[in-house]
């Protein structure tokens, strides 16, 4: 199996990649909002078909990105049935199994945090994604959104205690960094909810938190009741990436690819970031490229116009990457990388000036 835990550090909220290895299907459980491009580069990368999003519950602290996956991946979007969220293509109920290649999750009722919470126990028992209802060394808030602690006490003691001992537990979210825990360590160690704490104990603690309510919680649960439908159409951040198709990397790099530039580099800026004796070496250079080396680049932007896009090239691809992280950061935003560098283009048979066969 293929797993990935990626994080949001706005919220410290946990996404979670799975995926068969054999089949290549996946679900990304509890996808944000801001990270949709950075989700998706990974499932393009390891050459993955995301089937479903899950969702623990309706988030009150980030937005969802489970509307925009859809979009973009035409993956389907399930969560409880108990959540009270429209948009969802499938309603899960306790016991329900999602299937991903050769593996699946089943869906367990865990609610309390909320009313709608759902945890996902992997075939195996080896891994169960918990969402708020058990944090690591703690638990979701049950202050609002139809929480109840003594439900939430319930869920975590007969639903997800009984899985076995060494079954790892990845929570929703964590605020110290810490990534996951284990069911014995949490019925020994939970502060909250450790077996050996009756039940008014608990409910003591959780009436008695004293937590402001999250910043977010406005914008956050009304758009999550919607899975993360924006209000407005517009769903694409348009405005940086529409003068080409680009596309984004895991690395966090829009890139560009060579044919695209040979059929438009009259409407850009050709940025060549090698030495000199690169630029006028064997591989040759692009037709009205610019050579500013990457070393003398922030002192060299000048030459670079802000109204037309720039596209940076270097050998292999590396050093330009860099480049267009430091021109983003300079204030350029149409900066793209030239995927695969010179070596690409020549290999694609492209025109140079100069260079040798
Ligand atoms: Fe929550």
């Amino acid at each position: 199996m293929i797993f990935r835990q990626l994080f949001d550090p706005q919220s410290s909220t946990y996404t979670y990649l799975l995926a068969d290895s054999a089949t290549r299907e996946a679900v990304l459980i509890d996808p944000v909002f801001e990270h949709v491009r950075r989700d998706a580069a990974l499932i393009g990368e390891l050459g993955l078909k995301l089937l479903f999003t899950l969702e623990t519950h309706v988030h009150a602290d980030h937005v969802t990105g489970a509307a925009l996956l859809k979009r973009r991946l035409a993956s389907r979007i399930a969560l409880s049935k108990d959540s009270g969220a429209e948009g969802a293509d499938r309603y899960l109920a306790d016991g329900d199994v999602i299937a991903f290649g050769m593996r699946t999750l089943e869906a367990r009722a865990t609610p309390g945090h909320t009313g709608g919470c759902m945890s996902y126990v992997l075939d195996s028992r080896a891994m169960a994604f918990t969402g708020d209802a058990l944090l690591i060394r703690g638990c979701g808030r049950t202050d609002f959104q139809q929480g109840d602690a003594r439900q939430l006490l319930r869920s975590v003691r007969e639903r997800l205690f009984p899985l076995p001992d060494d079954c790892l537990v990845y929570p929703g979210h964590d605020y110290r960094g810490l990534t996951a825990s284990s069911v014995s360590e949490e019925k020994k160690y939970n502060p909250r909810l450790a077996e050996n704490i009756g039940e008014a104990d608990f409910i003591g603690y959780m009436t008695h938190l004293g937590l402001a309510h999250p910043k977010l919680m406005d914008v956050a649960v009304p758009a999550n009741l919607r899975c993360g439908r924006p209000d407005k159409e517009d769903m694409t951040n348009a405005a940086d990436t529409e003068w080409a198709p680009l596309s984004y990397t895991f690395a966090g790099i829009w890139e560009l690819q060579p044919d695209w530039l040979a059929d438009n580099a009259g409407g850009v800026q050709v940025l060549d970031v090698r030495e000199p004796n690169e630029f006028t070496g064997s591989l040759g250079h692009i037709a009205g490229a610019k050579l500013v080396p990457l070393g003398s680049l922030l002192n060299g932007t000048e030459q670079l116009s802000n109204d037309r896009p720039v596209v940076v090239v270097c050998r292999s691809g590396a050093r330009s990457a860099q480049a267009t992280v430091l021109l983003r950061n300079a204030g350029y935003t149409k900066v793209a990388n030239l995927a695969g560098g010179m070596l690409r283009w020549r290999a694609q048979q492209l025109p140079v000036e100069g260079g040798t066969d």
